[in-house]
């Protein structure tokens, strides 16, 4: 039986970024994915770009790791030679009491980052497409802009296997077993494998693994549009509107060869990895056009492009970072990302790694599996 120092299950961008930091510390890790492609559809981590943001409106807390992960976003390039990481600032738009922009206010002010508030006639002014009503205010943050998403696991991916690690694809992981306290045994379909510690990034599938634990797999679908007047908005910023239901619609610039993508987060059907509706239907559109008064010119261009996509939610939204309860805590499960896990991602690969290498790392009190909300004793 092949002995690693460490396992990774599942290779999306948090599996990714765990073989990618286990690599650059050299130690001899297995990748497991169960589908034939790197960079598939069927789970979480598609779909061209995601938001980095840093005046966090979820929580403060998340401050300080996103700014770690913009250095390991920008160390990430470096190594590779890529860019990934595309700066254009950041608008949250809504009423000044709404979440988005009340949050963002206090977690800018909470860690000192660079913002302004613009009135809706500044907004207006400055990004000409977006139609704000007059009670509505946007902070305005420079340190903010998206990440490519594929091309970013690929290239961890392709860098952790420039430096050792083995990536094994269409290999299912079927069943995973502690008998001694220094060791786990994975046995996937094809083999039987064995490791000092085993990191769990399963998304959505972790509900399968453990269907006792408060998780909910939640569809969305973005969608990409086209159209002359969405084509002047390749100098736009990301953006998210809170509109007066408190229903959040985001979206980045209009990308040559890829369209203007917008979507909402949050307000999907909740689901099962097994029964997900994958195919896009004409009440996905009507769902998000009902959200788009602040941007109306994307509901006379056409779409060029949808998918669907899943949120693993935690109940309090934040992240479940920490060691399983069983196999002598050398199972670490990184998984409940509730949709706004990837800009973190190479931060996160490197606290789910401090965690398997090393038994008595604390976990993060917000994140940790124990916590009131999720008690996973
Ligand atoms: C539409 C959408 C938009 C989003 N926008 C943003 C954003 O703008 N900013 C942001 O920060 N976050 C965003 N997110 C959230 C972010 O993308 C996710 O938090 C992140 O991709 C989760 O990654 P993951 O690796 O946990 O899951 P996944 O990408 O689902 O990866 C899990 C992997 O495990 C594999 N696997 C499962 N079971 C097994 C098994 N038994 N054996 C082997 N392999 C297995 C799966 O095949 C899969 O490849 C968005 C998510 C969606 C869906």
């Amino acid at each position: 039986m092949a002995k690693y120092d460490i396992i990774v299950v599942g290779m999306g961008i948090m599996g990714g970024a765990a073989t990618y930091q286990a690599a650059r510390r050299g130690l001899k890790v297995l990748g497991l994915e169960q589908f034939d492609q790197i960079g598939h559809t069927m789970g979480s981590s598609h779909g061209e770009t995601r938001v980095i943001r840093q005046a966090y409106y979820e929580h403060p807390d998340y401050v300080p790791l996103v700014q770690d992960a913009w250095n390991e976003w920008k160390e990430l390039e470096r190594l590779t030679r890529q860019s990934l990481l595309v700066q254009t600032g950041g608008l949250m738009m809504g009423l000044p009491s709404s979440e988005v922009v009340r949050g963002a206010i206090a977690a800018a002010v909470a860690h000192q980052l660079p913002y302004e508030i613009w009135d809706a006639a500044h907004v207006m002014r400055r990004f000409p497409a977006f139609h704000v009503t007059a009670e509505e205010v946007a902070v305005w943050e420079p340190m903010a802009g998206y990440i490519k998403a594929e091309a970013s696991l690929l290239a961890m991916v392709s860098f952790a296997t420039s430096r050792g690690a083995t990536i094994h694809t269409g290999e299912n992981v079927l069943a995973m077993t502690s008998q001694s306290p220094n060791e786990v045994e994975i046995t996937t379909n094809k083999d039987r494998y064995s490791a000092g510690a085993v990191i769990l990034t399963v998304g959505p599938w972790a509900t399968r693994w453990f269907p006792a634990w408060p998780l909910a797999v939640e569809r969305q679908v973005p969608f990409w549009f086209d159209g002359p007047r969405l084509r002047a908005m390749t100098q736009y910023p990301i953006y998210i509107h809170e509109n007066r239901q408190g229903q959040h619609t985001y979206g980045f610039p209009y990308i040559d060869g890829q369209g203007l993508k917008i979507a909402r987060h949050h307000g999907g059907k909740i689901t099962t990895i097994d029964t997900v509706q994958r195919k896009v239907v004409q009440d996905d559109k009507a769902a998000l056009e009902s959200t788009l008064d602040f941007l109306p010119d994307v509901l006379t261009s056409s779409v060029c492009r949808e998918e669907v996509c899943l949120y693993t939610n935690s109940p309090d939204s934040h992240f479940i970072i920490g060691r399983h309860p069983q196999y002598h805590g050398h199972v670490i499960v990184g998984a409940g990302f509730s949709g706004h896990g990837f800009k973190f991602a190479p931060t996160i690969g490197r606290l789910l790694l401090d965690l398997a290498q090393n038994l008595h790392a604390a976990e993060l009190p917000l994140f940790s599996p124990l916590r009131n909300a999720i008690q996973l004793h």
